[in-house]
């Protein structure tokens, strides 16, 4: 288990970076904070991540510079899409059906994918390639979306979590023994849970709050469900 839990299905783009993905469309402290504010930020992130080519890139920059409106409509399809696929991952951690037009979203960002083919290699026998349909921002969407897809077909749906903190939020993979991470990460966001409890507990001991003499003292029991409910 652990971190080699992943290691049963190899993706050029890992769940991992779906997920960094959604979590571009950020909170800090609570506040919304947009990491991908323009169509620059957002293809010097694709090729970060590998799912557009530098030369595809490079094109779209110099395309976007003779038509701001068509890098708009690029920015904000980047945008819809990040946006459908996280109420699609939320859908999934509380168990609920997804918004219609979520799907309509997603799917139509799948439908745009690489196709894969086989190719001669170079060492005289025969390898798999990908070529490029259409659009190179649609097909980075395609293969973002995918591992999702490859999670609910043959992975781990259910460790998909989003972070107990509600100032934060991130979506995460739980790659832990137990299966029963609740925080994106402890060092921070769980922590910052700790400190508060720890503070509750403090003026409940001075008799300050009454109300926080329910707070639990120490760790939640592990077996809460690690799921965020929206109230
Ligand atoms: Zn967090």
């Amino acid at each position: 288990m652990n971190a080699d839990v992943r290691g049963h299905h190899a993706h050029d783009v890992r769940i991992e970076d779906t997920f960094d993905f959604l979590n571009t469309d950020d909170l800090d402290d609570g506040f919304p904070v947009e990491k991908l504010p323009t169509l620059g930020d957002a293809l010097t992130w694709f090729v970060d991540r590998g799912v557009i080519h530098g030369e595809g890139a490079d094109r779209l920059r110099a395309q976007a510079s003779i038509d701001p409106p068509g890098a708009e409509r690029d920015l904000a399809r980047i945008h819809a899409v990040r946006s459908a696929l996280r109420e699609v991952a939320d859908a999934i951690v509380v168990h609920r059906p997804p918004s219609p037009g979520s799907l309509d979203t997603v799917n139509r960002a799948l439908h745009a994918r690489q196709v894969i083919e086989l190719v001669p290699s170079f060492d005289g026998c025969v390898a798999v390639d990908h070529r490029h349909l259409g659009d190179p921002i649609d097909d980075a969407l395609a293969r973002l979306c995918d591992p999702l897809v490859q999670e609910l077909t043959g992975g781990d749906p259910e460790r998909i979590r989003v972070c107990a903190n509600d100032t934060c939020r991130w979506v995460f993979y739980d790659t832990s023994r137990t299966g029963r991470r609740r925080w994106c990460d402890m060092a921070t966001c769980g922590n910052r849970a700790k400190a508060a409890r720890h503070r509750a507990k403090s003026k409940a001991a001075t008799g300050g709050d009454t109300n926080a003499a329910a707070v639990p003292s120490g760790e939640p029991p592990m077996d809460v469900p690690p799921i965020h409910l929206l109230s």
